[in-house]
């Protein structure tokens, strides 16, 4: 059966159903500010019943400021119907006084219509005071208020706010330059360091073209070409990220990285942000090179550690661990160290210089690594000492004679040919387990025992060198004393001049008797000037030559006395002086002595000693080169030499057996030393075929054994005559 009323209320239910469900809070409100109608949402809003809501005033649920505000939507709707103008911000009251914040539209209601229809809704009624009529607003006019809470998005405002505040702080503080770009290719957004790092004035920012900052940016990278490249592959992938290394003209590295810039899951822009890290970089690179220097320091130093810089070899330290290991080493039945020492290696330095030297020491080197290619080590001790340690080699004899022969071979060093020779001491592991110090020990003194056995040889240990040693030792202390102990006499040579058919000289020569045995002069002598010894032993040979040939010499001027004189004497200041004093004492001519000396003492030759020799040959005396062709030096230095004579060494002449032989070097000896206008002596001559020889070479004087020995003064008769006789023989053939 149908009742209209009863389908009005029907309506009338629903629409405050649809009202309630409405999430905004809804109110009708009449012209005088009475609110008729209130939804569920207005009374959890303003925090009021709703029943308690229809017959307020609305401006009683506005905070103090705003309550003018529904009024003039109010007046602005009538003003314009059927425009809706945008909702407006006010603040809200709730009934527990706090305040809200809120947005208000509104719309007007059609006057007819149901007026009532929720269970809180009243008609209109006059409030008094609280309500007033709007002016311009036509009572009976109703409007429908829609008020919605923002405080929910202001507090998300508040925190975009305090974000970005944070997100621009953090863009400013940063290190990094950063730039973004917006999809359509303009600046939207950069911090200030990034205009620092690329030099940009802000003001080339605010124009409307991007341009004169690009060409700023590519004007400062070293390769524009490959930064537009990767700038164009960037772009043409807008979702791409890159990280890439800028190198500048200016040396500054910088690092770059870009990627989207999204919102949502669209991309709008593309960030780029770039890192300055020329000091890590550099910082780098320092650190690279400083590891490369430690590295480099500490190979040499390891290598100057195990190395001798010179020669390559290994140094002592390598040699001393590899002897002592191979002693400890049971199985080993063969342990063999050969230490060798070059023989008158002074003299390459002296004569031909330092670089020579050393040029020698690398030439001996090279040799002695070829000559045992299985040696355990090759070593190099210092100076012009080597050593080689040898474990398991069955025949260490064998090796050694190689070394010497080897390295005996000539050599040109800066344009001079040499023979290295050398004197090797050989030391084996014998039955009798050794120490290390003690191996080499006696393969130190085999080899002292190879120098004095003549050098250029090996000696193998033997223990009765360990006697020589310490003879070596007490002759020294011996020939302190020998001089004052009247042990040194003096013996005489004659030297004769084939022309004349007559003795013209005699030669002194020192005498050792050490408790009636002969020391022979290669042994004191040379202990002599290692000692100083030599001075006074000199000194004592010449003044009794003087004394015991004052008498043969005055009676012909032409006849002389020749003495040795080694290099220590020379140093000597006063040298010269003495000399005559005791010429003059003995009642000889100075022109009747000739001095002897040998090549080696004008090495390294100071002027004082170019001073003594100068004051001998002013007062008459002559200087003699000894032992001429034995030296490193060449004929050509003849010329520079202070001397009068030289005497051709024993060795020249002995290469004449038959006298039939051709001798070259004997000829141009002589020639060159007769086109410097230099008298000629040879020694040694032994043989009629010798004398023979020298004699068609035109050499002035000849002296050896063929002549006459040696002998004391109180023979000198016996010498003389045994000479003339010689010298008769000779032309009677
Ligand atoms: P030197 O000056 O070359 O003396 C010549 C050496 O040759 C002497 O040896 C002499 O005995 C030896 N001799 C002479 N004729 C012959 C011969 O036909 N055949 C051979 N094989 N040898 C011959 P000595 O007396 O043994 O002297 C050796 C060296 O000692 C000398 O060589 C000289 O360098 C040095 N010496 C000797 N006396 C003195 C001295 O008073 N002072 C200095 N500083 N050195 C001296
Ligand atoms: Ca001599
Ligand atoms: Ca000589």
């Amino acid at each position: 059966m149908a009742d209209s009323s009863h389908g009005n209320k029907v309506a009338v239910r629903t629409f405050g159903a649809v009202l309630d469900a409405n999430p905004d809070a809804l109110l009708a409100v009449t012209a005088d500010g009475t609110i008729t109608v209130a939804n569920a949402a207005a009374a959890r809003l303003f925090g009021l019943p709703q029943e308690g809501l229809a017959g307020r005033n609305y401006r009683t649920l506005l905070a103090a400021g705003f309550k003018d505000e529904v009024d003039q939507l109010f007046r602005q709707l009538m003003a314009s119907p059927g425009e809706f103008p945008p909702p407006r911000e006010i603040s809200g009251l709730n009934s527990d006084g706090t305040e809200f914040s809120a947005e208000v539209a509104g719309s007007l209601l059609p006057t007819e219509g149901p007026q009532e229809a929720m269970h809180g809704s009243v008609p209109p009624q006059s409030t008094g005071g609280q309500t007033r009529q709007y002016d311009g607003v036509p009572a009976g006019t109703r409007m429908l208020l829609s008020v919605r809470g923002t405080s929910h998005r202001q507090a998300a405002d508040a925190d975009l706010r305090e974000a970005m505040s944070l997100l621009t702080a953090t863009l400013e503080s940063t290190a990094d330059g950063i730039l973004v770009m917006s999809t359509d290719g303009h600046v939207a957004g950069f911090n200030d360091q990034f205009l620092t790092m690329w030099n940009i004035p802000p003001e080339l920012l605010e124009g409307d073209s991007e341009d004169p900052v690009m060409r700023l940016i590519i004007a400062q990278v070293a390769d524009p070409v490959a930064f537009i490249a990767r700038l164009t592959e960037v772009e043409d992938d807008p979702a791409a990220e890159s990280h890439d290394v800028l190198e500048f003209k200016d040396g500054r590295t910088f690092e770059r990285y870009s990627r989207p810039q999204r919102v949502g899951d669209n991309i709008v822009g593309r960030v780029w942000s770039f890192r300055d890290v020329t000091p890590r970089r550099k910082a780098q690179e320092q650190a690279h090179q400083a590891m490369l220097d430690l590295a480099a320091q500490a190979e040499k130093l390891r290598a100057m550690a195990f190395q001798d810089p010179l020669t390559g070899l290994a140094n002592r330290a390598v040699f001393n661990d590899g002897l002592a290991e191979a002693l400890q080493e049971p199985r080993l039945k063969a342990v063999d160290v050969l230490l060798l020492d070059l023989d008158d290696f002074k003299e390459v330095n002296d004569i031909l210089g330092h670089q020579a030297g050393d040029d020698m020491l690398i030439e001996v080197a090279r040799r002695l690594r070829g000559c045992v290619p299985t040696a355990d080590v090759v070593a190099r001790l210092g100076g012009d000492e080597f050593v080689v340690l040898l474990t398991a080699c069955p025949d260490a004899d064998e090796i050694a004679a190689c070394i010497v022969r080897c390295l005996h071979v000539p050599v040109t060093i800066n344009g001079t040919v040499l023979r290295p020779s050398l004197s090797l001491g050989l030391a084996s592991l014998g039955q009798d387990s050794v120490g290390p110090s003690e191996l080499l020990r006696q393969a130190d003194i085999a080899m002292y025992a190879a120098k004095a056995a003549g050098k250029n040889r090996f000696l193998r240990f033997h223990p009765d060198m360990m006697t020589a040693l310490v003879k070596r030792t007490d002759m020294e202390s011996g020939l302190q004393q020998a001089v004052a102990n009247g042990e040194i006499t003096v013996d005489y040579q004659p030297i004769v001049s084939h022309r004349m058919g007559q003795v013209v000289m005699f030669e002194a020569l020192a005498r050792w008797d050490r408790g009636g045995e002969r020391v022979p002069p290669s042994v004191f002598i040379p202990l002599a000037e290692r000692t100083g010894l030599i001075s006074e032993i000199g000194s004592e040979v010449m003044a009794a030559g003087m004394v015991q040939l004052a008498g043969w010499l005055s009676e012909d001027p032409s006849r002389s006395l020749a003495v040795n004189v080694s290099g220590v004497q020379l140093q000597e200041r006063d040298f010269a002086d003495t000399v005559l004093r005791l010429a003059e004492a003995a009642g000889v001519a100075p022109f009747q002595l000739v001095l002897e000396v040998t090549e080696s003492v004008f090495f390294d030759a100071d002027c004082s000693l170019i001073k003594q020799l100068s004051t001998l040959r002013e007062a008459g005396a002559r200087v003699a080169l000894d032992d001429f062709g034995t030296g490193y030096s060449s004929l050509g230095r003849l010329q520079d030499l202070p001397v009068d004579t030289v005497k051709i060494d024993k060795t020249f002449v002995s290469m004449v057996r038959t006298g039939n032989e051709m001798l070259p070097i004997l000829s141009s000896m002589i020639n060159m030393a007769q086109s410097l206008g230099l008298a000629v002596i040879a020694e040694g001559i032994e043989t009629a075929a010798q004398a023979d020889y020298l004699t068609a070479l035109d050499c002035d004087s000849l002296q050896g054994y063929l002549f006459s020995l040696p002998e004391p003064g109180e023979r000198l008769d016996h010498a003389l005559h045994h000479a003339e006789e010689a010298l008769n023989a000779l032309k009677a053939r």
